[in-house]
């Protein structure tokens, strides 16, 4: 029998020394480029972090959001919900040319269903073995935006190949989601306040603060027709002074909500004037639809009936006064001429609408004072 010399065992231990030394190599190799993946993606994460965080607006965002998972992250197509109240909005980018895959209407709703309500991701690496509404091949994975249990939307992405998404891949996914759960959740923590800040806590109008201000950025100024009607209670004192505060509060809710339904039909908008005065401003209108809608507010003012708790039924008045004039005049003044008509709505019996007649209406006031 062959026996091996010494040289050659020493020989094939090298070798087999030397395989395993190429295996730990190999291994090394692998984790260095695993290393050099997170630290790339850690960078990329930090500077789309820093950008969102400087911009508000979020079509901008949107963009280079999409720019970023299309041109960093090698990702053949990806799509964005993003669900605010009733509003509904999906942004969609390709990079793949090749890339037959498109994102279907129903494609959000499909994903909704089969992530249910408690997961938050669905990744699927190989597509051959688990389609998803058209998507057959490669691999796709997909996030849900939120924020504790307030959910903002989904952000999907898709590779043409299968295996594409690493588990560094899906941590950048997560990371990023997670943090446009944030932006969406601060944007709608300020819109809130926004809202509430330029809102009448009682009548839910807009309040005069909110007028104020577009008076200063001269929102309405410009070319066109402005109407403008000013609302004022009648005898209003009375009906706090024989039912109570309360009962006066009820009542200027019920008219605001009256006046909110029927300027907004005429694309107007309402304000809260000051304690139980309200204004209508109307951009491109004509001046008979604006009287109109003023009369028709005081007919169904007239027509409320209201019952206190001691069941004791009583309705209201308002008086009205209407200016309407070209859109280059400034809004305070039709605001002045309207209170000259309310005026002399007041002082001609109350319960009416009086149109501004120029120059009439301030020999009237004049002569008043
Ligand atoms: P006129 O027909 O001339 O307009 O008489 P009036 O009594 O309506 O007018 P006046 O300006 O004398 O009274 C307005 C009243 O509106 C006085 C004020 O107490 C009341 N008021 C103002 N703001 C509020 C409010 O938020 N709630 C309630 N309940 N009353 C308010
Ligand atoms: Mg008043
Ligand atoms: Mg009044």
């Amino acid at each position: 029998m062959e026996t091996k010399s010494g040289i050659e065992t020493g020989f094939e231990a090298i070798q087999r020394g030397m395989e395993t030394l190429k295996v730990e190599l190999a291994k090394k190799d692998k984790r260095i480029q695993q290393l050099e993946e997170v630290q790339a993606l850690s960078d990329l994460f930090r500077q789309v972090n820093t950008y969102m965080g400087s911009i508000l607006d979020f079509e901008s965002m949107l963009d280079m959001l999409s720019d970023v998972l299309v041109g960093a992250m090698g990702v053949s197509a990806c799509a964005i919900l993003v669900e605010i109240g009733e509003s509904r909005q999906v942004k969609e980018k390709h990079t793949n040319a090749a890339s037959q895959v498109r994102f279907s209407p129903e494609f959000f709703d499909i994903v909704a269903r089969v992530m249910g309500v408690t997961q938050t991701s669905l990744l699927v690496n190989n597509l051959e073995r688990q389609s998803i509404d058209g998507f057959t091949k490669g691999a796709l994975i997909v996030f849900s935006l939120h924020r504790g249990t307030n959910r903002y939307g989904l952000i999907a992405a898709h590779y043409d190949q299968s295996g594409m998404i690493t588990k560094q891949r899906e941590e950048f996914f997560s990371l990023i989601a997670g943090q446009l759960g944030v932006y969406f959740e601060n944007a709608r923590l300020y819109t809130q306040m926004r809202e509430s800040a330029i809102t009448d806590g009682l009548t839910q109008l807009r309040n005069r603060a909110y007028l104020e201000t577009l008076i200063k950025e001269n929102h309405y100024r410009g070319s066109g027709q402005l109407g403008v009607f000013l609302l004022d209670i009648d005898h209003f004192k009375k009906v706090n002074d024989v039912h109570g505060h309360p009962v006066g509060d009820v009542v200027l809710r019920a008219v605001g909500r009256l006046m909110f339904e029927e300027v907004r039909r005429l694309g107007g908008r309402s304000f809260r004037y000051g304690g139980e005065e309200m204004l209508a401003v109307f951009a491109d209108q004509d001046p008979v639809v604006v009287s109109q809608c003023a009369k028709t507010l005081l007919m169904r003012i007239r027509s409320e009936v209201f019952q206190t708790e001691a069941c004791v039924r009583f309705q209201v008045t308002a008086s009205f006064g209407v200016c309407s004039d070209t859109a280059d005049k400034p809004l305070t003044e039709m605001i002045q001429n309207a209170d000259l008509a309310l005026y002399e709505a007041k002082h001609t019996g109350r319960n009416r609408v009086v149109a501004f007649r120029d120059p009439v209406m301030p020999n009237i006031k004049m002569s008043e004072q």
